[in-house]
């Protein structure tokens, strides 16, 4: 359906690019890899790998660019419809970006566009703090836009709701500051290589319109 298929999303932490990813996923058959899920399920499954990342989460810092990318990698690697992907909340540092342009070009596939979601961060903090999910498939609410039908049960597949330990207020202004000290340069870097969509984020249907025609 799209041309650009192979997609980096990229904003601040609250941008909606979990969110994103599951409207475009209903869109096409995107292969959607985000490392903030796949850290959170290291978490979960209390693995030494979980127990080093959890405290640096709940820090509002940033896990190491080897480990995340070395996920990426083994994900991308074994996906062999390569119809497209759609990569959320990676790359985060000038780094991971630049070790994601070798793994790409090892595996012979290109990146087609990194769309940016814009927002102040006034809005970003009120997105975080009153954002909840699915602890079992991850599905993203809002306890006030977009809470799910039953309080405390996912509309989805009825896993239980919570609100993410790093999304307290304090958590979520360190997320900020990470943000804007190690993942802002990305956007210069990507514009300088053409691949920059901007959109400010929003409205999530908006958001998805205004998209749509940029992708294709
Ligand atoms: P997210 O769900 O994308 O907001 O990620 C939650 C947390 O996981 C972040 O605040 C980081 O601590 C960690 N994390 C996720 N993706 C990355 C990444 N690409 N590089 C380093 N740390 C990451």
């Amino acid at each position: 359906m799209f041309k650009k298929t192979n997609l980096v999303l990229l904003g601040g932490p609250g941008a909606g690019k979990g969110t994103l990813a599951s409207m475009l996923k209903e869109k096409a058959p995107f292969l959607h890899i985000s490392t903030g899920d796949m850290l959170r399920s290291e978490v979960k499954s209390g693995t030494e790998l979980g127990k080093k990342a959890q405290v640096i989460m709940e820090s509002g810092g940033l896990v190491s660019d080897e480990i995340v990318t070395a996920m990426v990698g083994a994900t991308l690697q074994k996906d062999e419809e390569k119809y497209g992907m759609l990569l959320d909340g990676y790359p985060r540092t000038l780094n991971q970006a630049k070790l994601l342009d070798s793994l790409l070009s090892k595996l012979n596939r290109p990146l087609d566009g990194v769309v940016y979601l814009c927002g102040d961060d006034d809005f970003l903090i009120k997105r975080l703090t009153s954002r909840i999910m699915c602890r079992k498939c991850n599905r993203i609410y809002n306890q006030y836009a977009f809470p799910p039908k039953k309080t405390g049960v996912c509309d989805d597949c009825g896993g239980e709701i919570y609100q993410r330990e790093d999304d307290s207020e304090a958590s979520a202004r360190k997320r900020l500051v990470t943000f804007h000290a190690q993942t802002q340069p990305l956007i210069e870097f990507y514009q300088q290589k053409g691949l920059l969509i901007q959109v400010s984020c929003g409205e999530r249907e908006v958001v998805l319109a205004e998209i749509i025609p940029k992708l294709n």
